[in-house]
């Protein structure tokens, strides 16, 4: 029986936690780019220069000092909320949280709309979470090395 067979219940506060704090990957896949890219009025060249670097293969945002999203403001949004990267519209029902409920219980300790709000029925999950990209599957990867180093 999968971890999410009764449905999760999750509502965004918009506290931002999960855009600052200590430094991590925001992946940015090819259709990302060129939606951002278009909401800031920029070239994909001068969107991929200043906002993005390379993370061996793979894009992901640029951080602020400290580790925050380049793209969080002072009051803790998101200013690119309408064309935010995939990793970030998928969050928490990505795989690895939805793996278990211990999974799950433990990032809801740093993410305070998680068990509260409306109930996700598992189709609703399974729908979200299979937003997954290879990119994301990258990042994966970089969280459990990062988790062993
Ligand atoms: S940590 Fe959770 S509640 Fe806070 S902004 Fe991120 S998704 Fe929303
Ligand atoms: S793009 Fe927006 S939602 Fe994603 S980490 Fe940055 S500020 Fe947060």
């Amino acid at each position: 029986m999968s971890a999410y067979a009764d449905g999760l219940r999750f509502e965004c506060t918009q506290c931002g936690n999960c855009c600052t704090g200590a430094p991590g990957y925001v992946w940015v896949s090819p259709p990302d780019t060129h939606a951002i890219a278009d909401h800031l009025g920029l070239s994909i060249v001068e969107f991929l220069s200043r906002y993005t670097r390379l993370v061996s293969t793979v894009l992901s945002l640029v951080e602020k000092p400290g580790g925050d999203c380049v793209f969080l403001d002072e009051d803790r949004r998101c200013t690119i909320q309408a064309v935010k990267p995939r990793q970030c519209l998928s969050y928490p029902f990505w795989p690895r949280l939805l793996a278990s409920r211990e999974a799950w219980n433990e990032e809801a300790v740093h993410c305070p709309g998680m068990n509260e709000g409306p109930l996700y029925r598992p189709e609703e999950i399974d729908r979200i979470a299979n937003r997954e990209t290879p990119r994301e599957g990258v990042c994966r990867v970089f969280q459990k090395v990062r988790a062993r180093s």
